[in-house]
């Protein structure tokens, strides 16, 4: 929208910064209301074993249940909360509602399998971080080998600050991993010189392994990496049989991603848990597909 008019134009344009401001403010108020009304939920997306079909882990995803908007999904909320900060008592609220629903499972007698947090730059720019998680860890009764946390590359910039957060979380007992790997900032330095246990290789390079000789380069070399690293490695947004035969060809240890299950509310992962409780492994390919 070209305007000949500079005087409507700064007009139009002041009037644009204020229903961004104003749309950020609602968003702010509403998440700390939604907070206090519990409209927040966490979802489960399993995370399989690419060798035995087995359960081997669940990646806790945000939902906002919103009451007058119906779900919103965490792309939607997350960025707003990080730059207002609310990022801060809602991902610690994340990191609670996590641990605790892993040890009322354990309670439950189901298996004992770790669940994933997400965790955004602002949280772990935190200096009393790891003091939080292993209040909540206490709290909640959860062996912190059971809870994993995601960092992004771009969290390891400042390699120092990284590492040092990093290794009091790691004396703490908990693991770490890196979330859609590949797409940030990559340095051999921080992957050679931080506890990482796991690499999440991003779903766009997933997506087109059968058609795009690159990426199915990629994803081959992040593996063979990860391995000589003695890092796990596992693949995200895995939606096909071809691609689970792909990344078993290449060794990749573990798979998430539709083809296995979309995340599922807590009573969909009890069923899961059941399941596994009651039966032996199934092959990867016998899971249903999410539609
Ligand atoms: P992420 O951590 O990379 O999570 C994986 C996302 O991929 C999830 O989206 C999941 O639903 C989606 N996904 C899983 N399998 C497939 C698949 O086969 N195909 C496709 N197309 N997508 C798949 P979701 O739940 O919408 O979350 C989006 C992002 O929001 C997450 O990406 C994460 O960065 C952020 N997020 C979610 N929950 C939290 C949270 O509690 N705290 C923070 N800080 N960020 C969160
Ligand atoms: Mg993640
Ligand atoms: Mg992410
Ligand atoms: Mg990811």
């Amino acid at each position: 929208r070209v305007k000949e008019n500079g005087k409507n134009d700064y007009l139009l344009h002041s009037g644009d910064m204020d229903h961004v401001a104003l749309h950020k403010l609602t968003i702010q108020h509403e998440m700390r209301r939604a907070l206090l009304n519990q409209e927040f939920a966490l979802f489960y997306q399993p995370q399989y074993d690419l060798a035995s079909g087995q359960i081997v882990g669940m990646e806790a995803l945000i939902r906002w249940f919103h009451p007058e908007r119906g779900l919103v999904p965490p792309g939607d909320f997350i960025p707003a909360a990080e730059e207002s900060g609310i990022i801060v008592p809602l991902g610690d609220w994340v990191i609670e509602e996590a641990c605790r629903q892993n040890k009322e499972w354990q309670n439950q007698g189901m298996p004992f399998i770790p669940v994933s947090v997400n965790l955004s730059m602002r949280q772990f720019s935190q200096r009393n971080l790891t003091g939080k998680v292993s209040d909540i860890l206490e709290q909640t009764g959860l062996d912190p080998r059971y809870l994993e946390l995601e960092i992004t590359e771009s969290m390891t910039m400042d390699v120092d600050r990284a590492s040092q957060c990093l290794k009091e979380l790691t004396d703490l007992g908990v693991n770490i991993s890196i979330d859609d790997f590949g797409t940030g900032y990559s340095s051999f330095h921080y992957l050679k010189n931080l506890p990482i246990a796991r690499l999440k290789i991003d779903r766009s390079f997933v997506r087109d392994i059968q058609q795009d000789p690159n990426d199915a380069a990629i994803v081959a070399a992040i593996i063979a990496m990860a391995h000589n690293l003695q890092l796990q490695v596992i693949a995200e947004g895995v939606e096909t049989e071809d691609q689970v035969h792909f990344l078993r060809s290449h060794r990749c240890d573990e798979m998430q991603g539709y083809f296995g299950s979309p995340p599922l509310p807590s009573d969909g992962v009890l069923a899961l848990l059941r399941e596994k409780l009651n039966r032996p492994a199934l092959p990867v390919h016998s899971y249903i597909r999410a539609s």
